[in-house]
């Protein structure tokens, strides 16, 4: 029987699958000091991680029974990826399995911030009973999504998604990407049906300058692609959105231009600080906060386990 250690949890149709292949399926949390130890003892042969447990150089060359590392999820920071292919290790992932639930949170944002049910939801059990009628006069100046420009930075899987459901809503989409130059863009519908329109491709700057909204689906860069200059390109009053990676939007600038009322509000599922992020964005009024949710749908850890 081969053994597969699940580290970070697997959905059921996953392990399902792993044992009508001959898999013995260990799902159990092994903290990351004992983790050499564990899969040593119970030869386990493949190890399934999310983003929680690390496998760095070090559980490798612990390890000589493992053949296989699989990361449910897109991003592979936490594994050593070259060394573990160095030593003949198959490293994959499941790279579009949760697109559609990243691209859906980023609208989630963006409908509690246009019309303050993100603010309210704080204010509401507080205050409710005794204030109502403030608080309908202050949460009564949103704003409609419909007719708005969505600047998509980063137009790969998520980016895209992200264009099908903001077209669907009546928006306008602009987008900036280092490589990709697809401006056509396919709608399936419910029913199969087709629908072929246009996106409109763009630099950083003009992406900046002309959209209401902003979102980002890039990788993990070295340094802060968005910071003090790129806020200020932004349209007064904008929204920016990061549901990719912590650390893509300087946060010590961001407060400062959410403070200032520069730009108007941000949505963030990732931090600089993770998972402990700093006091001042979580307390900071002007922010939507989601605790690193993103591919965390139902469907999604269905189609990841499966993937
Ligand atoms: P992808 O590889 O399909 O797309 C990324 C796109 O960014 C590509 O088209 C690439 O050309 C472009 N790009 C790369 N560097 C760039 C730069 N400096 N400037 C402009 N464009 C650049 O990736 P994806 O599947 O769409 O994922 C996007 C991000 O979402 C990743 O950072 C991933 O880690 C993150 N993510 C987050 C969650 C979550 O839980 N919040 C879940 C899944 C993915």
């Amino acid at each position: 029987m081969k053994n597969i250690l699940i580290n970070d949890g697997l959905s059921e149709s996953g392990k399902n699958q792993l044992k009508k292949f001959g898999f013995k399926v260990i799902d159990e949390k092994i903290s990351q000091d004992k983790l050499a130890e564990f899969i040593n003892k119970n030869h386990i042969c493949g190890i399934l991680v999310r983003s929680a447990t690390e496998i760095r150089q070090e559980t490798i060359d612990k390890c000589p029974t493992i053949q296989l590392i699989g990361r449910g999820g897109v991003g592979l920071d936490n594994i050593d990826v070259d060394y573990a292919k160095e030593k003949g290790i198959h490293v994959v992932n499941t790279p579009s399995a949760s697109s559609e639930s990243v691209a859906e949170l980023v609208f989630a944002h963006l409908f509690g911030i246009a019309r303050f049910t993100y603010h309210s939801n704080r204010t509401m059990p507080l205050e409710g009973d005794f204030n109502f009628k403030n608080l309908k006069k202050n949460y009564s100046n949103g704003i409609e999504l419909r007719g708005k420009t969505i600047g998509i930075i980063g137009y790969g899987k998520i980016g895209q998604e992200v264009a099908k459901i903001a077209i669907g809503i009546g928006m306008k989409v602009l987008y900036y990407d280092l490589y990709n130059e697809e401006e056509n863009i396919t709608i399936e519908f419910y029913n199969k049906e087709k629908y072929n329109t246009n996106v409109v491709k763009s630099n950083l700057l003009k992406t900046l300058n002309n959209s209401d909204f902003i979102t980002l689906h890039i990788p993990k860069q070295k340094k802060a692609l968005i910071n003090k200059k790129e806020l200020g390109e932004m349209k007064k009053g904008a929204i920016i959105i990061n549901t990719s990676r912590g650390g893509l939007i300087n946060e010590k600038d961001l407060i400062e231009s959410l403070n200032n009322r520069e730009i108007g509000y941000a949505g963030l599922d990732v931090y600089e600080d993770e998972p402990k992020p700093s006091m001042d964005i979580l307390m900071n009024e002007y922010i939507s906060l989601s605790p690193h949710i993103g591919a965390s749908t139902q469907e999604a850890q269905d189609r990841i386990g499966l993937e």
